[in-house]
């Protein structure tokens, strides 16, 4: 009896330990399974019969794990699929992770950011030094709604700007690294061109409040006060009046000028013209601004040059900005050069305007083509300088296809020299009558008297 009670004991005790250790097993199993997220578990049968809750546990589990598993691979197979989408947008755009690292970067923030390098497993705060991009990305990983963000960037020695968005991206990385997208804008051009813009606002009004407060000023004088002023009072006050209308029309005048350059090549009114003779007359109407006997205007041209397909008005006001120039600003100069020459492609004239005044200071040479910029602001605006000569001369010059460069050394001189294209379009109908050009002359009034230019014998070709 007890032998039968020791076997039973000893049968049941078997069964619990095979049962334990299945349970054990079982387990392990699950815990692997779940660690790993795969779901093997499905191909394994669990059922161990009396343990009907364990049963239940185990089949929730591998639902659990079948539905990771579904996301895991669909997130597995969107990224890339995102990536290659994303890889050829014009736009910048960052996938970063819960720690800030980059998960992904299309080339557009390649180029961007690191000079066409990968950017994957760096941190974003390596990548972009900006406190307030991040205080941005902080704010969008939180959960905050963000709009567009204007951000700006200081790297190295240029300031970029960027309009940056973003959101963070569901379904995409696991539970605990939720991805999240930025979306870059390089607006630094648009911000430079905004800023040009304040500039020449500024600038304008500027110029423009100096004579209309000289002429409001003067002008209400005599009104109020005309019974009482004496006449050379008040002929001096409309002296003053009239110079300030001059220079408000001259003004305008080169601001319309520039508005219509600015507004295209195609304001342009081309046609052949004898280039040489063109210059050649319009350097005439400088004679008798010449101190007789002492400064002179030299005319070089190459006999090679004849028609060139021009703006006849623009070519010759671009002439006429720099030889004025010469004698507004180039103190006591004694000669202005002015000569054309056919470079060695033969496609290209080099036109030039030199001379042997005061010369720019080395400092203001890169700025003369800006807008209203002078090198010498009182004595600029006491000669009639608007501060746009130069930059109408500059636009006229790039609208024809050229290129405008500036040499000086103070006490030395200036010399301007731009190119202009030689060809001639196809189809350019040319008078049949060779052309006669002067090609060399002085003019230079004598000190007895101011007469009309001497001229050298003229060739024609
Ligand atoms: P503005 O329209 O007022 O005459 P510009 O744009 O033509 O001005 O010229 C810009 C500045 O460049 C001038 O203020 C002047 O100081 C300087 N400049 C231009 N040409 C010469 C020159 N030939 N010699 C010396 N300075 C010059």
């Amino acid at each position: 009896m007890l032998i039968a009670l020791v076997i039973i004991l000893g049968l049941l005790l078997a069964v619990l330990a095979y049962r334990y250790s299945k349970l054990n097993r079982l387990i392990s199993d699950l815990n692997h399974s779940i660690a790993q997220k795969k779901p093997f578990l499905l191909e394994k049968p669990f059922g161990i019969r009396g343990l009907g809750p364990i049963d239940e546990l185990c089949r929730s589990i591998r639902q659990l794990i079948e539905v990771d598993s579904h996301f895991s691979k669909l997130s597995g197979d969107t990224l890339p699929q995102l990536e290659a989408a994303l890889e050829n947008m014009q736009e910048s755009v960052l996938i970063v992770d819960t720690a800030n690292f980059v998960v992904m970067a299309n080339e557009a923030a390649r180029q961007l950011l690191s000079e066409g390098k990968g950017l994957q497993g760096k941190r974003l705060e390596q990548v972009l030094r900006s406190a307030k991009f991040l205080d941005y990305v902080n704010s969008v990983k939180s959960g905050a709604i963000m709009g567009r963000q204007e951000i700006e960037v200081n790297r190295g020695t240029e300031l970029t700007w960027f309009e940056v968005s973003g959101s963070p991206i569901a379904g995409l990385g696991d539970q605990n690294d939720e991805l999240t997208i930025f979306v870059l804008h390089d607006i630094s051009r648009l911000k430079h061109l905004e800023k040009l813009r304040k500039e020449f606002v500024a600038n304008v009004s500027h110029e423009l409040k100096t004579p209309l407060t000289v002429i409001k000023g003067y002008s209400e004088t005599l009104v109020e006060d005309h019974h009482e002023l004496p006449v050379k009072a008040r002929q001096r006050f409309l002296v003053k009046i009239l110079k300030s209308v001059q220079r408000l029309h001259l003004l305008i005048e080169d601001l319309l000028t520039l508005s219509r350059l600015e507004s295209g090549p195609d304001k342009l009114k081309r046609m052949p013209h004898l280039l040489p003779n063109l210059v050649g007359d319009l350097a005439e109407n400088f004679e008798s601004r010449l101190e007789p006997g002492l400064q002179s205007i030299e005319l070089e041209f190459d006999p090679r040059i004849t028609y060139v397909h021009v703006d006849g008005v623009r070519i010759s006001q671009a002439f006429e900005n720099l030889i004025d120039n010469a004698f507004r600003y180039a103190g006591d100069f004694t000669l202005v050069r002015v000569g054309m020459q056919l470079l060695d492609d033969q496609k290209r004239i080099l036109c030039f305007v030199e001379d042997d005044g005061l010369g720019i200071p080395a400092k203001d040479l890169p700025h003369i083509f800006e807008r209203f910029y002078r090198v010498d602001k009182g004595r600029s605006r006491e000669r009639g300088g608007t501060g746009l000569g130069l930059s109408i001369v500059k636009h006229i010059i790039l609208l024809h296809g050229g290129e405008i460069m500036a040499q000086s050394e103070a006490g030395q001189g200036t010399r301007i020299e731009f190119t202009l294209p030689a060809e001639l379009p196809d189809g350019v109908e040319l008078p049949s009558t060779p052309p006669k050009v002067n090609v060399q002359r002085r003019i230079s009034p004598s000190p007895a008297r101011i007469g009309p230019a001497e001229d050298l014998p003229a060739t024609g070709d």
